[in-house]
């Protein structure tokens, strides 16, 4: 299939490009560059053995999009493209509708224009909000808390609707846990700008020498040791569930799913700073700070869905999940220290 890849070059998308291209997939990245570096393309030609396709582009600019879906032949849009920072959308909330929602809407504009009806969407377990019950399923009531959010949840029912009104859609919304960790080779991983929010790369950082220590935002949950639980999944394996995802709309005749892609279990930040230690035989120098606004106890996945429908479970462990963590921090961190 030949397939466009809005946002390609950022993390997930990184990361997904390179299992399609070694299943045999043309893949055709369309990226801004507004939350990503362009040796990331060097770095995946260097993984794949391929020569990268990228279009320096914004998914708000239809004319652009419609010549790269009629140009390449596009099959299939896995659209990752989307702002992601929770804290940032509460300050600039209108950054986050026009270039989420607005986007998406001028994207399945161009798409809908071209004929091309086979859409793979980048949402989020945030849609679920405050857990009522977990693990979560996709039948967990939705009441996103962050602007962030709500645009995830907006896109999800534009993309209902628009499946309402025509059934040759293939529209699938993955709703992802908390992607960690990076491709074998230590050449792609996550690489946030300034000081990282989410937990994982800022262990990295602490554990490279960049910042003191980490501050762990709450020792007073409801949790077994009191710290917040997460469904960390290996994005490695988040890149596979694009690729089952992709085999499931072809032979399908759903027009619209929501999906979870986690692993199922929980894991708590003591835990993860004890695991990221242990693969990195480092000192992860840490104190208890106030809860974080906004922060949840718990929150992971029942992801049996995505196992009965797809046949698509995580199989990379934590541990996994640290040690590439580290790999691809130790080798790209040092940037950050000249
Ligand atoms: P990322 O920021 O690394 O990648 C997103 C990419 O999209 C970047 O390369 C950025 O330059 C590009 N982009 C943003 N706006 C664009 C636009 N208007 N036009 C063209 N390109 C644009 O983020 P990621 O972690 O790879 O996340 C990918 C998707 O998955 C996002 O939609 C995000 O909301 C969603 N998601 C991420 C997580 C996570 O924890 N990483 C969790 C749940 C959902
Ligand atoms: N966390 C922390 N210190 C940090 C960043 C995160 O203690 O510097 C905690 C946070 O309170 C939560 C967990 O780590 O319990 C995961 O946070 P992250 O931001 O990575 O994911 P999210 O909260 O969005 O699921």
């Amino acid at each position: 299939m030949n397939i466009l890849l809005t946002g390609g070059a950022g993390y997930i998308g990184s990361h997904t490009a390179v299992v399609l291209m070694q299943e045999g997939h043309e893949v055709i990245i369309f990226d801004n560059f507004s939350n990503s570096k362009r040796s990331v393309l060097n770095r995946l030609e260097k993984i794949t053995g391929k020569l990268i396709v990228c279009i320096d582009g914004d998914i708000r600019n239809r004319s652009l999009v419609k010549q790269t879906l009629q140009y390449y032949k596009i099959d299939a849009v896995l659209h990752f493209a989307g702002l992601k920072a929770v804290g940032e959308s509460s300050e600039d909330p209108l950054a986050y509708y026009d270039n989420n929602v607005a986007g998406t809407i001028s994207l399945l504009m161009a798409m809908k224009s071209c004929s091309v009806k086979i859409l793979i969407f980048s949402s989020s377990a945030t849609v679920y909000g405050v857990p009522h019950y977990l693990p979560i399923d996709e039948k967990h009531p939705t009441d996103p808390e962050s602007p962030y959010g709500k645009t995830k949840l907006q896109i999800e029912q534009i993309l209902s609707d628009l499946a309402k009104s025509d059934s040759s859609w293939r529209i699938f919304a993955l709703r992802y846990f908390n992607p960690v960790g990076a491709h074998e080779s230590g050449l792609i991983g996550e690489d946030p700008n300034g000081t990282p929010n989410n937990l994982m790369p800022y262990i990295s950082q602490v554990a490279y020498g960049i910042l003191d220590k980490l501050k762990i935002y709450g020792n007073d949950y409801d949790t077994p040791d009191g710290t917040g639980v997460r469904d960390y999944i290996h994005v490695m394996d988040l890149a596979e569930g694009h690729l089952a995802a992709l085999d499931y709309v072809g032979n399908h005749n759903e027009a619209f799913s929501v999906m979870n892609l986690g692993t199922g279990n929980g894991c708590s930040v003591l835990e993860l700073v004890n695991l990221y230690e242990y693969e990195a035989s480092k000192k992860i120098p840490y104190e208890i700070s106030a809860r974080r606004t906004g922060d949840i106890a718990a929150c992971y996945a029942n992801p049996e869905m995505a196992f009965l429908k797809m046949g698509w479970k995580s199989k990379k462990t934590l541990r996994e999940m640290c040690f590439d963590s580290w790999r691809w921090a130790s080798t790209s961190l040092q940037k950050h220290k000249d």
